[in-house]
C-alpha cells in the first residue's frame, strides 16, 4: 500500500460519501487505462485492496449509443452512462481515481511504465488496458446513423426489444448466416441479405429450412421515414421492407497505443478483426501488463467484461504481493545488501538521489 492510497481527497464527497479523487498523480501501482465496465470493475478491485490506482478513460464506451445495457442481473437496462457514472463512484469510493483522458504512448520504464497523455506522463508499476474496441461498419448509405437504435448485431443485447419485428440480416461476414439463424428465435421475419456474403449450399439449406428468406444483391442503403428504419435498398432499386437490421461489424481493438512496448493487436482467428492476446488470467505476451473485456475478448457483454477486469486485477494485485515479499525477504536477510541501500536513499532523497 502506497501512502496516496491511505489517503482521502478533501475537495469534495460524491452522493455515496465516498472521497471524490480525481486528479491525476505521478505514480500509482497500477494505471488502469480505459473506464468502461472492465476497467472500472478492475480498479473497484485493487482499491479496495488499498493499491493506488488511476483509471484513465476517453469515455467512448463502445455501447454508447444504446439505450439500455440488457443481459446485465439486477441491472438489466440501465442506461450505459448510468452504470458507469455508479461505477466510476464506487471506485472513487475506496479511494481509487478516475480521470478523463487518453492515453496516447506507453513506455517501459526502470521498475515499472510511463503511461503518456500527450501533454503529461504518469508512472505505473502494473497497466491493466481494458480500452475495448471499435466497431468498423460497412459502407452503407445510412448504416452508421442508426447504429445501435434500430440497426443492431447482437441478439442477446438487442433481441427481445425486436422480438417479432421484421429484421434484415446482412451478409457482410463469416458470421452473417449464425446472426440469421440467431435472430430467428426472436422473430418468424428474418431475411438475409446476401450482400457481400453469399452463403454456402449448407447453409442456403439451413436458411430455407428455418424460414429464412434470402435476398441476394448489393445492399446500397437503408431507408429511413420519420426517423425510423423503413426498409433496405438495393442495386436495382429495389425495397425491402425492414424495421430492423443486423450487421456484423469488423471489430478492432484499440490497442495502438502499446506498440513502444512491443504488444500490437492480432488478426482473430474467426475472421472477425483485431484482439489483444492474452492468457486465461489476462496477462499479455509483455510483463506487468495485463488486458481485460473487449479489447481482449471481443466477444465479451458487459457482465464478462465486468468480471475479467476483476480477475486480472486480482492477478495484477498477487503479482505486486509477490514483488513486495521477495523485496522483503531479501531485506530482511540481508539488511545492508547493495539493493536494500539503494530502496533506502530512493525512500529517503527520492528525485533527489542523483550524484550521492
Ligand atoms: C450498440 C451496442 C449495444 C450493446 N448493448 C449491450 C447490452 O445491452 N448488454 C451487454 O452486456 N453488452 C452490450 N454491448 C457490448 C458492450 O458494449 C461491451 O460488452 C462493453 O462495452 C465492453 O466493456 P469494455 O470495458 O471492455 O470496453 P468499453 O465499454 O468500450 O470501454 C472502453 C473505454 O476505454 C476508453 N479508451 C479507449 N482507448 C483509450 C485510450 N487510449 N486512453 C484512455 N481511454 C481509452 C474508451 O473511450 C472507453 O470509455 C453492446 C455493444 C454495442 C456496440
Amino acid at each position: 500500500m502506497t501512502e496516496r492510497s491511505e489517503r482521502t481527497d478533501q475537495h469534495s464527497t460524491n452522493g455515496g460519501g465516498g472521497a471524490v479523487t480525481d486528479q491525476l498523480e505521478d505514480d500509482y501501482d497500477v494505471v488502469v487505462i480505459g473506464g468502461g465496465a472492465a476497467g472500472l470493475s478492475g480498479a473497484l478491485m485493487l482499491a479496495r485492496m488499498r493499491r493506488s490506482v488511476v483509471v484513465i478513460d476517453a469515455g467512448q464506451p463502445r455501447n454508447a449509443p444504446a439505450e439500455g445495457v440488457h443481459g446485465l442481473l439486477a441491472r438489466d437496462g440501465t442506461p450505459p452512462g448510468e452504470l458507469l457514472e455508479r461505477g466510476r463512484a464506487e471506485v472513487r469510493g475506496y479511494g481509487g481515481h478516475v480521470v478523463n483522458g487518453e492515453v496516447v504512448t506507453v513506455a517501459r520504464v526502470a521498475d515499472g511504465f510511463a503511461v503518456c497523455l500527450g501533454d503529461r506522463s504518469v508512472r505505473a508499476r502494473r497497466l491493466l488496458v481494458t480500452t475495448g474496441l471499435v466497431d468498423e461498419l460497412p459502407e452503407i448509405e445510412g448504416l452508421r446513423e442508426r447504429w445501435g437504435r434500430d440497426v443492431i448485431h447482437c441478439p442477446y443485447c438487442h433481441g427481445w426489444e425486436v422480438r417479432d419485428q421484421a429484421i434484415g440480416v446482412l451478409g457482410t461476414g463469416p458470421m452473417g448466416v449464425h446472426q440469421a439463424l440467431l435472430f430467428r428465435q426472436l422473430s418468424a421475419d428474418v431475411t438475409y441479405f446476401s450482400h457481400t456474403t453469399a452463403p454456402t449450399a449448407e447453409q442456403s439449406e439451413e436458411l430455407n429450412a428455418r424460414g429464412i428468406r434470402m435476398v441476394r444483391g448489393d445492399v446500397t442503403a437503408l431507408e429511413i421515414a420519420d426517423d425510423r428504419l423503413a426498409g433496405v435498398r438495393l442495386s436495382d432499386g429495389t425495397i425491402v421492407p425492414r424495421e430492423i437490421v443486423v450487421v456484423g461489424s469488423r471489430m478492432a481493438a484499440r490497442a495502438n497505443f502499446l506498440q513502444a512496448l512491443g504488444l500490437r493487436p492480432t488478426e482473430h482467428p474467426a475472421g472477425v478483426g483485431e484482439y489483444l492476446p492474452t492468457d486465461a488470467t489476462g496477462r499479455t505476451d509483455v510483463p506487468g501488463v495485463w488486458a481485460a473485456g473487449n479489447v481482449t475478448d471481443m466477444t465479451a457483454q458487459v457482465g464478462a467484461a465486468a468480471a475479467a477486469g476483476a480477475a486480472a486485477a486480482a492477478q495484477i494485485n498477487a503479482d505486486l504481493v509477490a514483488e513486495e515479499t521477495r523485496r522483503a525477504v531479501a531485506a530482511y536477510r540481508e539488511p545492508f545488501s547493495a539493493e536494500t541501500e539503494a530502496q533506502l536513499c530512493e525512500a529517503v532523497t527520492g528525485d533527489r538521489r542523483h550524484g550521492i
